[in-house]
């Protein structure tokens, strides 16, 4: 009796998990075609030097402009490809799209580099270096250093002697590297040490409660420290209000990102946004503690 029911149950969770491959399968198969329909679209963020009151770059986010849904943001499509080589065509899409839109921008007259996502399968994959490198070449009039790299902290250091390799050899084409999500990642300064990144990213969930929680400002202050230490950029995300860029002024980081400064937009709202950017007043005099 109790065979049997176990064996179906068996059976049950069997044809169950085979609908999810399947259905996961479709999921990819309409994800690949959304790429071939050019349904894909990026959304820019900007991210600015709150004491100059300066806009220093954009980055980029995928949306998935879906033709019943509407936008879909990266959480509800990425986890589904970046198990797979998709991700890499995403990846190269993204950086080609960004450098021709950076393209534009800079022919407005900004000086600002383009940040993108990259996930750690397209990062590790063998041709990153070559692939990045023809991408670049499309666009010999954009200065070096256009384009920056943003890797999570987390998949920077599961690969270290390979990953720092990458990054060495990528920083020769001109490239920058941020450490996205940076303090989530639990790497230790050994590894900070070993990884030429130029920027460190503070993670969003520390800026969130910095106002009312002492240990995540005390944590953003030790980040700040780190990277003063090892002659790193640093830059805040997820900076909602003027007063969060305030207690990050103090502590030493002037860069910052977050629905405060800008949500992201479309792309053809990026000109007229910037022409009417104007810091609050209230970062231009913060004294560092
Ligand atoms: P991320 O790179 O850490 O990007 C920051 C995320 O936080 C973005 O969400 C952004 O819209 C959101 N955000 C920015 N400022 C604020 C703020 O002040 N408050 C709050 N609550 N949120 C803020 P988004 O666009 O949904 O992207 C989520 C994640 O998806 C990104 O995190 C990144 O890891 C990934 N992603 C986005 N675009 C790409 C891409 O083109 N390729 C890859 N591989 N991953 C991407
Ligand atoms: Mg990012
Ligand atoms: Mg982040
Ligand atoms: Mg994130």
């Amino acid at each position: 009796q109790a065979k049997i029911s176990g064996r179906n149950k068996y059976h049950l969770f069997d044809a169950q998990r085979d609908q999810e491959v399947r259905t996961h399968h479709n999921q990819r198969v309409r994800i690949s075609e959304a790429l071939y329909n050019n349904e894909f679209v990026l959304y820019f963020q900007p991210k600015v030097d709150m004491r100059r009151g300066l806009v220093i770059g954009m980055e980029a986010l995928l949306r998935w402009d879906h033709p019943e849904r509407g936008i879909l943001s990266p959480m509800e499509f990425l986890p589904l490809i970046e198990q797979t080589d998709l991700i890499i065509e995403v990846g190269e899409w993204v950086m080609r799209k960004s450098l021709a839109y950076l393209q534009e921008w800079i022919a407005a007259g900004h000086q600002w580099v383009i940040s993108v996502n990259i996930a750690a399968r397209h990062f590790q994959c063998h041709d990153f270096l070559e692939k990045l490198s023809e991408i670049l070449s499309a666009f010999p009039q954009l200065p070096s250093q256009s384009l920056e790299i943003e890797i999570l902290e987390s998949a920077a250091i599961q690969d270290i002697q390979y990953v720092h390799e990458v990054m060495l050899a990528a920083q020769q084409l001109g490239v920058r590297f941020a450490l996205d999500d940076f303090g989530t990642g639990y790497s230790s300064l050994s590894y900070l040490k070993r990884l030429p990144a130029n920027t460190l990213k503070i993670d969003q969930s520390f800026i969130r409660d910095m106002l009312d929680d002492q240990d995540d400002l005390a944590l953003i202050g030790a980040i700040i420290g780190l990277a003063r230490a090892f002659k790193r950029e640093v830059i805040a995300e997820g900076v909602e209000t003027t007063e969060h860029g305030v207690a990050l002024m103090r502590l030493g980081c002037d860069l910052a990102q977050g629905f405060g400064i800008a949500r992201p937009m479309p792309a053809n709202q990026v000109l007229a946004w910037a022409q009417g950017y104007l810091a609050p007043t209230a970062w231009r005099s913060v004294v560092v503690n």
